[in-house]
């Protein structure tokens, strides 16, 4: 039986369409099927607005997060002390699904910090911390990024330079970010940095919340290939972090940054287990292109599309398999990795299979209806391969960590990092 604050699923649905009826609007076309040549034809996989327009939309998911929060429906999962509600994961997927059903202001400003930087704030920081960042996070009064990757630093995250040296209560912090999402609009920023060189590579690390306003950060755009440009660097130039802005034990970083990459690899898997970005894997949309081009009778595009489809179906069922391990309290594993490497490996499928029926319509605009949108998400897709863990590294550690295969030689583990030969 529920009580008064622990609501059954099905009465925590019931707030959840009592709210969003409320506040947004009830999709027009939800269940309408699929019309080649009606509606929007975006297939883009990255945002590609420019910045003024960007403000307006983070401004505006900003407050429609606020009032969500507001409601009790902001952390649905959270633990109450810090704004949460305390409720399981199915009454987070009953919200969800409700609100599916609405069109609400796009959360991907809120993806990294909710995904990755409140609950490794949550795991390894100070209460009065948590308290002054989880609930703001998850209001989206404040906005979180994730400041790992380096010019000399991506897979080999322990390769890592920027440096943090203690003064006082205070870490002084010198270095250069790179590939930073959103960091343009982000108020804080979780960072791992070297503070002893001379101990081994993954020892001498340490974390941080790094105010991303303070003096000494400096964000620059980076234009990516899809045009727009959703990604920074980021340099330090003695930028100070208060020492109880410290996640975890100084010299602690690395497990760290592994509750980052887990719950990292744990949102991206999850993005694709409904059947594809954006509808990407819904397998009506290709159907009717190929039956538009006079295509579905063709044996060898039936038997590709087949491929195409099961794979995405088979990745469903295994992120819910990883999910399910989540929802009876155990943490993210490796098996999320695997998730993460279906997803972009049905979408690399997808790109494969759009190519070959559209062939020069993606190259030059003609105008006509779904075909050369799909570029944005063709030249989407290598970003999705190489964010969150390559997929060369992810079938590395579903080598050594899911089949129990030897591991990579070289990684030294016991001479100082100083000493060590550099990217
Ligand atoms: C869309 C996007 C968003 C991102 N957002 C962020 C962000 O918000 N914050 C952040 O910190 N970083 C971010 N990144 C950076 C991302 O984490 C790195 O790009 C990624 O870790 C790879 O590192 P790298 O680019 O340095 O490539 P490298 O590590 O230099 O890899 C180059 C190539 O070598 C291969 N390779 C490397 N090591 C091995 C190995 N051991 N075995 C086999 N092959 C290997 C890789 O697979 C790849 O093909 C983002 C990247 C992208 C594309």
């Amino acid at each position: 039986m529920a009580s008064a604050d622990q609501p059954t699923v099905d009465e925590l649905r019931e707030e959840a369409t009592a709210f969003l009826s409320a506040n947004a609007e009830l999709k027009a076309d939800e269940d309408k099927p699929f019309v080649w040549g009606e509606g929007d034809d975006d297939s883009a996989l990255f945002e590609e607005v420019d910045r003024e327009v960007e403000l307006q939309q983070l401004a505006e998911a900003q407050k429609f997060r606020a009032k969500r929060y507001d409601a009790g429906l902001g952390w649905i999962t959270g633990p109450k002390e810090f704004g949460g509600r305390e409720l399981s994961q199915a009454h987070e997927r009953a919200y969800s699904s409700v609100e599916s059903k609405y069109s609400v202001p796009s959360g991907s400003f809120f993806g990294i910090g909710l995904g990755m930087v409140a609950p490794t704030i949550l795991a390894h920081a100070q209460d009065h911390v948590k308290e002054r960042y989880l609930p703001a996070l998850h209001r989206a009064d404040i906005v979180g990024c994730q400041l790992f990757s380096e010019p000399g630093a991506g897979s080999d995250l322990a390769g890592l330079t920027t440096k943090a040296e203690r003064d006082g209560d205070e870490w002084v912090v010198n270095g250069q970010k790179v590939w930073t999402s959103g960091a343009h609009y982000s108020d804080i920023g979780e960072i791992i940095c070297r503070t002893d060189p001379d101990q081994p590579k993954h020892k001498g690390l340490t974390g941080f919340v790094v105010d991303m306003k303070a003096p000494g950060v400096e964000v620059r755009p980076l234009r990516q290939m899809t045009g727009g440009a959703s990604f920074n660097e980021v340099f330090f130039h003695d930028v100070r972090i208060p020492d109880d802005h410290r996640l975890g034990e100084v010299n602690a970083g690395w497990s760290v940054a592994i509750t980052t990459l887990l719950n990292e690899r744990a949102s991206i898997g999850a993005s694709g287990s409904g059947g594809g970005i954006g509808g990407i894997g819904n397998a009506t949309r290709l159907i009717e292109m190929l039956r538009h081009f006079g295509l579905d009778q063709d044996k060898v595009f039936r038997d590709e599309l087949a491929r195409v489809y099961s794979g995405f179906q088979v990745a469903k069922w295994n992120n819910q398999r990883a999910m399910d391990k989540i929802k009876a309290g155990q943490a993210p594993g490796p098996e999320l990795s695997g998730a993460k490497l279906s997803l972009t490996h049905n979408m690399q499928a997808v790109t494969e299979f759009v190519a070959k029926v559209l062939g020069p319509r993606l190259i030059a605009n003609t105008g006509e209806w779904g075909t050369f949108s799909w570029a944005q998400f063709i030249l989407g897709v290598p970003g999705l391969r190489v964010a969150g863990g390559t997929d060369e590294v992810l079938r590395k550690i579903i080598g050594e960590q899911v089949l129990g295969l030897p591991k990579e030689p070289g990684i030294d583990t016991t001479s100082p990092f100083k000493d060590l030969l550099k990217n």
